[in-house]
């Protein structure tokens, strides 16, 4: 959907038009971000495995929008809800390759601000989008770019998700790990704090994740690397939390209702398929096996390794053991690319996922590294 003259139409009558799937994987320009329809949601919906469809008796996700803004639950399009970054651009406070022309990843979504006090400074209530148990809180808002943040798990979904609350001015006192909370509850105000550089005034925001939890051992992977700095938030660093699109996530619940979300996960679109030879179950299938597709064969017989999905924002969100025969022959711990899908990595490509190089398709920088974390040496 382009946003030339048709787009004030669609926003002064409250018509909206897109598809679902591809709000993650496609931030061309006036990409589907802030699209919805009923009618797509309900075809989204019939691409729904069979397994999952039998579901529908089970109670639906309740979400809950994390600040005080009405626009998006009165159908208004995203400017109405999303601050851009200083090049004013409302499409940069998207989820995606949104920034710096598609070569810059921001993965979540900044939602602005809509109270101030007399400083100007934004005193939004942020809440919790959904029930969840309160894992990690950083009060200082100097050891990382996302400020004081909050992250929460949601251990009653499936797959568990957790979400990020990033920038906040400040956080509800007795907010600690293991709290529980209820959807909508008060985790924090919104504000601008940051290890990065000065975020102003006028474009305090809530940057809010939600995605999955990469692996157990961050903390060895992170010392192995070399950064050069500390991790003070072991395996709640956000380079361990691999986010999908907020938004598709909130244009779904609101098309049609959400029963799980295995159903957002099931649809989304695959960018790249590899097999590896790693043999070792990583813990992030063993903390979301909802993900992985059950084969009716033995496990016993299906230690070869893995044949993992993995959308175009570096979500491994698919999995299938492979049987010994299947990787026979291969080095230990081989990695082969075996589909591509070169449309969704070029307009994804803040994120380097995989790259030709004699006419073969390689792991790239990025898709090296959630290996490497997958599969700790
Ligand atoms: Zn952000």
């Amino acid at each position: 959907m382009r946003r030339g003259s048709g787009f004030w139409f669609w926003l002064a009558t409250g018509l909206w038009t897109a598809s679902l799937t591809g709000c993650g994987a496609d931030q061309g320009p006036g990409a589907a971000a802030g699209a919805r329809s009923a009618t797509n949601g309900a075809q989204s919906l019939a691409n729904v495995p069979p397994g999952n469809k039998a579901r529908t008796s089970s109670p639906r996700v309740e979400l809950v929008w994390p600040t005080p803004n009405p626009a998006f639950d009165e159908g208004k399009d995203f400017p109405a809800f999303i601050q851009p970054t200083a090049s004013g651009d409302p499409r940069s406070g998207l989820f995606g390759s949104v920034r710096s022309g598609g070569r810059q990843f921001h993965e979540g979504l900044d939602l602005l601000a809509t109270k101030h006090d007399k400083q100007g400074e934004a005193t939004d209530a942020v809440g919790a989008a959904l029930a969840g148990v309160v894992r990690y809180v950083s009060n200082s808002p100097g050891n990382s770019n996302y400020g004081r943040y909050v992250v929460l798990e949601h251990p009653q979904e499936r797959p568990a998700v957790y979400t990020l609350y990033a920038h906040l001015r400040e956080i509800t006192p007795g907010m600690q790990a293991g709290r529980q909370v209820a959807p909508g509850e008060r985790l924090g105000t919104m504000g601008r704090s940051s290890s990065g550089a000065p975020i102003p005034k006028d474009r305090a925001h809530l940057h809010f994740e939600i995605g999955l939890r990469v692996t157990d051992r961050f903390a060895a992977w992170y010392a192995s690397r070399g950064f050069g700095s500390p991790n003070p938030h072991g395996i709640w660093n956000g380079m361990n939390l691999a986010g999908l699109d907020p938004l598709a996530v909130f244009i779904r619940h609101q098309a049609g209702g959400l029963n799980s979300f295995e159903e957002i996960f099931s649809t989304l679109p695959a960018a790249l398929v590899l097999q590896t030879s790693h043999a070792a179950e990583p813990d992030f299938i063993r903390r979301y096996p909802d993900l992985l597709e059950t084969t009716g064969v033995a496990d016993a017989g299906l230690a070869g390794g893995w044949e993992i999905t993995i959308n175009a924002t570096g979500l491994p969100f698919r999995w299938r053991r492979l049987s010994t025969a299947e990787t026979a022959g291969w080095k230990r711990g081989e990695v082969r690319i075996q589909k591509v899908d070169a449309s969704l990595l070029a307009a994804n490509r803040g994120r380097k996922l995989a790259t030709q190089r004699g006419g073969r398709w390689v792991p790239d920088e990025d898709l090296n590294s959630l290996i490497e974390q997958l599969f700790p040496r």
